[in-house]
């Protein structure tokens, strides 16, 4: 369902574990403050799922032989630097750059308020660049501006992004997945039968509509993959912000998106307003035109998502 590093997860939710089973159907266990263990290929073993060995102080004398004991589990490695506001990002690019010489994946726990590119343009970019393969973003005691954070780092596409909060929900998931979030990751004190439930609803919300993290559209605060829905930039709304973020003219717009159609069944859409699927909404907003059109185009929902998905992969690329 999602790859992060050389790690396959069945289920978009990962569950902070110390040294416990995950619960059945969670995707990947976080192990944490490993460095005081010394049995931790058992933990790995024991997880029974894909594994992050998270690390709060590793360090660097020690951190190849780490390094080399999660590329032999095949467990993803990460450096916990969330209880900081601030990093030093020439640091944490050259501690990243050593894991991956040992040929492990990498994942990074930090706060919103030390990746915001706002405040740190170029930080995710250069993260990516030294190699690493998953953003941890500790957002929990965070308001609710973090989750903008959250859709801010998801606009530069750089490493997959975990969001790590308070989730009660199916409600509350879907907010972080819809904002640009390929995973979730939940408390250690969370209930299990809760997190086996969230992980099993979110597979079949997968199996259902073929886009798990589907974003909003971009008038409704949605992340720049929402431009999927958009139609074509003729009047004043927020697609032009959206634009601008993603150094794309509005010309450019309609020209990728007219390529990206062509051949497919959303090249079609007589009778909905622009004539074709590509401009067409989220499934979720109600239009009989255009399920009447894809009714004609022989597309069911979830293949007119999947396609929509890839409508997304193609502008962003
Ligand atoms: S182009 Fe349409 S969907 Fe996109 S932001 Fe504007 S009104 Fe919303
Ligand atoms: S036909 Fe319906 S789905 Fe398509 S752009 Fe118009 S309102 Fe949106």
């Amino acid at each position: 369902m999602l790859k992060i590093g050389y790690a396959s997860l069945k289920s978009p939710v990962a569950m902070i574990c110390h040294g416990n089973a995950c619960p059945p159907g969670v995707g990947l266990a976080v192990l944490e403050d490993v460095e005081e263990r010394d049995d931790i290929e058992a933990l790995v073993r024991d997880a029974g799922v894909p594994a992050v060995l998270s690390f709060r102080s590793a360090s660097p004398d020690r951190l190849p032989e780490f390094s080399r004991t999660a590329a032999r589990m095949h467990a993803i490695l990460e450096l916990d630097l969330s209880d900081r506001d601030s990093i030093d990002l020439t640091r944490a690019c050259s501690l990243i750059k050593l894991i991956k010489s040992a040929g492990a994946a990498t994942s990074l726990r930090i706060s919103p308020a030390a990746l915001s590119p706002k405040s740190n343009p170029g930080a995710v970019k250069s993260l990516e660049s030294a190699g690493l393969d998953l953003i941890h973003l500790d957002l929990r005691g965070c308001d609710g501006s973090a989750t903008s954070v959250l859709r801010s780092i998801s606009d530069v596409r750089g490493p997959r992004i975990m969001a790590l909060s308070e989730i009660k929900s199916f409600e509350d998931a879907k907010r972080l997945l819809s904002m640009g979030a390929d995973a979730i990751s939940l408390k250690e004190s969370t209930d299990e039968e809760f997190a086996s439930w969230i992980s099993s609803a979110l597979r079949k919300f997968e199996d259902i509509t073929g886009w798990y993290n589907a974003p909003k559209h971009i008038c409704a605060g949605g992340d720049l993959r929402g431009l999927a829905f958009c139609c074509p930039p003729v009047k004043p709304c927020p697609v032009h912000g959206a634009l601008k973020r993603l150094g794309m003219t509005p010309d450019e717009f309609v020209r990728r998106k007219l390529e990206l159609a062509r051949g497919t069944p959303l090249e079609k859409g007589d009778g909905t307003c622009f004539g074709s699927l590509i401009w067409c909404c989220k499934i979720t907003k109600p239009c009989y035109l255009r399920d009447v059109a894809l009714r004609r185009a022989g597309l069911t929902p979830k293949e007119y998502m999947i396609l929509k998905r890839r409508v997304a992969e193609g502008l962003l690329r």
